[in-house]
């Protein structure tokens, strides 16, 4: 197995169970509380904004409190078996460029469906809205990733979908809102007409480039006034954490099968869901006092919440209508220049990976936008595989880390997620590599 270069799953060794690590941390895991009087939230509270289901996760309620495994809903697993186990891949093309002695290895979560890690946690929210008989959800999209995965997950339980798309995104990126809507999504460009706040944005500045904040402003405005929508949140919340938790049980199995103890685990960070998912199992190590990788958070340095950022309570959203949240944030009312990786424009970064940093378990550096779509472009010609903008953050980052170690004359195994494709980032690859139209 050790000169493998790649390593599945049966359909039969796909974990069947969530690790809810929230539940070791319980004692300093900050809830989300009520306004600046932080008053203390209540489920039920919560429920008139998340599905019921996830409102109890997102508050540890019940269950969600005590269980470190939490079983996967049968419906969930037909739909994951639909691509999951996702492969491992070893890049023996950019070892070989970098000259490394050490291993390089990466998770495709590029493969799902809609191309990224999204679906992990889009389809069970469709399901638990499903099965309280909502009749849809709605959410804000950055480059279209999340907006994607919901829409085809909403679409494969029966439910109606609405999505607000960063209008700066909204007008680079089509091809994401054609996939929306050939799912049958609704997609408005934000901020929109739609919802008032919307509007008093568009009247002080017609060309608002918009942000993940305002999306998410303007679709819990529209949930909270429609009959039987909720808001749905691919980065920011725990329940979408919790959900990616099973790319890091699958990993943590081929890691094993490939006979391989990794030195340093790398991800890109938006909200911080596919790093806290791909690094669960080691996370568990780690919080343990087991011996466990180095891990390294790959932030994009126009959006530097983790190494600029402050720990402290905010909120969510840009229009302070969603529960405020411990975490590191740039503060609520931060506007991202219009950089290319959509997916790591966020202000703040959510409460668990923060925690986590905040703890010394994890690492953060800020990779330059530059940086990281040459990196892609690099990663392309030696695995032949485009990465999303936002997971060549993660490979900038573990070439940085290669380097070190072949500078100490060290030979570290180093994991990465590759969190999306970027064959629907074309634009922004020509644009920095000046391919003309
Ligand atoms: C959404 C997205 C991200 C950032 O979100 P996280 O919650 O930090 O995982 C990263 N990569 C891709 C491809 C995305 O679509």
């Amino acid at each position: 197995m050790r000169d493998n270069t790649k390593w599945m799953l049966s359909d039969r060794e796909i974990p069947d169970t969530w690790l809810n690590l929230a539940t070791v941390v319980r004692a300093e895991y900050p809830r989300p509380v009520e306004g600046e009087e932080r008053m203390p939230l209540s489920v039920r509270a919560l429920s008139s904004r998340y599905s019921e289901e996830c409102a109890r996760i997102e508050m540890l309620d019940g269950l969600y409190a005590t269980d470190l495994d939490i079983s996967i809903p049968g419906e969930v697993m037909d739909q994951y078996r639909k691509y999951r186990a996702t492969p491992l891949f070893r890049a023996r093309g950019l070892e070989r460029q970098l000259d490394y002695a050490g291993r390089i290895f990466y998770k495709r979560e590029d493969l799902n469906p809609t191309g990224s890690h999204k679906p992990n946690t889009a389809i069970p929210q469709a399901l638990y809205a499903r099965e309280q008989g909502l009749r849809g959800l709605v959410s804000d999209t950055g480059a279209g990733q999340w907006g994607a995965a919901m829409a085809w997950a909403c679409r494969n339980y029966g439910l109606e979908c609405t999505v607000f798309m960063t209008r700066s995104s909204f007008i680079t990126k089509p091809y994401r809102r054609y996939l929306m809507e050939l799912a049958g999504g609704i997609v408005h460009s934000s901020p929109s007409e739609m919802t008032a706040q919307g509007r008093k944005l568009l009247a002080e500045n017609p060309d608002h480039n918009g942000s993940l904040g305002i999306g998410m402003g303007e679709a819990l405005e529209t949930a909270l006034h429609a009959d039987g929508f909720r808001l749905a949140l691919g980065c920011i919340s725990y329940y979408a954490a919790l959900h990616q938790t099973i790319v890091g049980l699958e990993l943590e199995k081929q890691l094993e099968q490939a006979g391989v103890e990794p030195d340093v685990l790398v991800a890109c960070v938006g909200g911080g869901t596919n790093l806290f998912g791909f690094m669960s199992a080691y996370l568990l190590r780690k919080l343990r006092g087991a011996a466990s990788p180095e891990m390294i958070a790959a932030e994009s340095a126009n959006v530097p919440s983790l190494t600029k950022g402050e720990y402290r309570y905010d909120y969510a959203d840009a229009f302070k209508l969603t529960p405020m949240v411990k975490m590191y944030t740039l503060g609520h009312q931060f506007v991202p220049p219009k950089i290319h990786s959509g997916g790591l424009r966020y202000h703040g970064k959510s409460p668990i990976l923060s925690l986590m940093v905040r703890k010394g378990l994890i690492d953060a550096v800020a990779i330059e936008q530059e940086r990281a779509f040459e990196t892609g472009g690099l990663f392309y010609e030696c695995e032949g595989v485009l990465p999303a903008p936002e997971s060549a953050h993660a490979i900038a980052a573990t070439i940085s880390a290669a380097r070190l170690a072949k500078a100490e004359g060290r030979k570290k195994d180093i994991v990465f997620c590759l969190s999306g494709t970027g064959y629907l980032d074309l634009k922004g690859y020509a644009d920095i590599f000046g391919l003309k139209p």
